[in-house]
């Protein structure tokens, strides 16, 4: 009602006066702008107490305030918060059972707060170990905020203020649906772009950074034998690979923990974040114990205040026991299948849907229009029409005409229906 819009617009306007406008929300206009109260598994709630099914928040993994992670988080506050340069039991815990979960070559943690703080970790060490400067990305790619990270975040260029850097190749995302390669020798194909800018800058490439499925180039799956070949083509010429896990590791696709895994690869490095600590600022890197000994290299220890912290390794202890008790894996196998079947008989029905994809809760919906452009006006008018039934989804892609859900794993089959029936209204009322 106005009180409620009139709140939101008085916030809106604080907001615009005390912060930069380039921090942008989800929902521009302050009548759609959503204020959030609290926020509880896979609903959020508005000032009004009303009940939002959140399908865009991977970083509350296990559940929005996830209580098992709260207690986690609060008893270890009590007991003790200190630095992370004494010798702790969670952090050694945590990094354990961390382990477990990866190939056995992959057998050393290093702890920092953030993906973009993972990445430039990552490509530091590919750096230290190999003595190399440059690196290879994806179109599309995005890796994180800070310099280094935006240096092999094509997805961040579009202004002009950062530009591709000279130490940084970019190759195409290897996209087997709109892309210039398709059908079933797609990944060699895109693999071996990849092994030409190698060969080209032959003794000068330190790492390739990509992510498992790519995210922000359009919830793209990568071709099979793709990894597998660009990964070859890497260790034939002393490239470190590194797989960038912050959205979709974690168990997020469903029947294996790293979607790196649903390649057969083993990367040298693995970035996570966002899902880690369910929101607890943490995140880390993954890799074999050669390459984490390489920092030495830099002249100095790695220190990092709250990188590794008690606090965060008790969130992260919680997120793993939560992700095996509740089965969330399982779920996420389950729930995705739904998700996939309804998007599959929405796309026999919908000409604008093009494509349908994706692993488990990891998803993406295509819209071209009939003159074969992507569709992004439809594909924001789907986002907003379903806010309208409380339903929250977001739209990615370079183009933008991507739909995305990567939900908490907690979502459930129920939640799944819901969504596809409002979002066969939503697309009946676009014909
Ligand atoms: N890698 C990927 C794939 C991401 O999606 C993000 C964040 N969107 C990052 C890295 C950077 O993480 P953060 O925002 O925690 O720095």
């Amino acid at each position: 009602d106005d009180e409620v819009l009139s709140q939101k617009s008085s916030l809106l306007k604080r907001r615009r006066d005390v912060m930069t406008s380039a921090n942008i929300l989800f929902y521009e206009s302050s009548k759609q702008e959503l204020l959030v109260d609290r926020a509880e598994g896979q609903y959020m709630f508005d000032e009004e107490g009303n009940r939002y099914l959140d399908l865009i928040n991977n970083v509350a993994h296990v559940g929005h305030c996830n209580p098992k992670v709260t207690a986690a988080v609060t008893a270890q506050m009590q007991k003790q918060y200190t630095n992370s340069r004494y010798l702790n039991a969670t952090v050694i815990e945590y990094s354990e059972q961390l382990l477990k979960h990866f190939p056995k070559e992959l057998n050393t943690v290093l702890f920092c707060n953030s993906g973009s703080e993972a990445t430039d970790l990552a490509l530091r060490l590919s750096t230290y170990f190999t003595g190399r400067e440059e690196h290879i990305c994806l179109t599309g790619g995005y890796h994180g905020h800070v310099q280094s990270a935006l240096d092999v975040s094509p997805y961040k260029w579009k202004g002009g203020a950062v530009k591709q850097p000279s130490h940084v190749h970019v190759v195409d995302a290897p996209d087997a649906f709109r892309g210039k390669f398709k059908g079933e020798d797609a990944g060699e194909k895109y693999a071996a772009e990849v092994d030409q800018v190698i060969k080209k800058r032959e003794g000068k490439i330190s790492a390739y950074i990509a992510e498992s499925i790519l995210s922000c180039a359009g919830q793209i799956i990568l071709p099979p034998g793709y990894l597998k070949s660009v990964y070859k083509h890497c260790r034939e010429n002393g490239v470190l690979t590194i797989a960038d896990e912050v959205q979709v590791g974690f168990g997020r696709v469903g029947s294996k923990m790293w979607a790196f895994e649903l390649q057969d690869v083993v990367p040298d490095i693995v970035t996570l974040g966002k899902p880690i600590a369910n929101g607890f600022p943490m995140a880390a890197i993954v890799t074999k114990r050669e390459i984490a000994e390489a920092y030495w290299k830099s002249g100095s220890q790695y220190f990092n205040t709250f990188g590794g912290n008690a606090v965060a390794a008790a969130a992260g202890l919680a997120v793993l026991k939560e992700i095996e008790d509740s089965k969330l894996r399982e779920n996420a196998l389950e729930v995705g299948e739904v998700f996939l079947r309804g998007f599959d008989e929405l796309k026999k029905k919908n000409m604008l849907v093009a494509d349908v994809r994706g692993f488990g809760l990891f998803l993406g919906i295509e819209l071209i229009n009939s003159d074969g452009k992507p569709a992004k006006e439809e594909a924001y008018s789907v986002r907003n029409r379903l806010l309208e039934h409380r339903i929250i989804i977001s739209v990615d892609g370079p183009d933008e005409n991507i739909l995305k859900l990567k939900p908490p794993m907690c979502v459930t089959k129920e939640n799944a229906e819901f969504v596809l029936g409002k979002l066969n209204s939503v697309f009946d009322t676009l014909k």
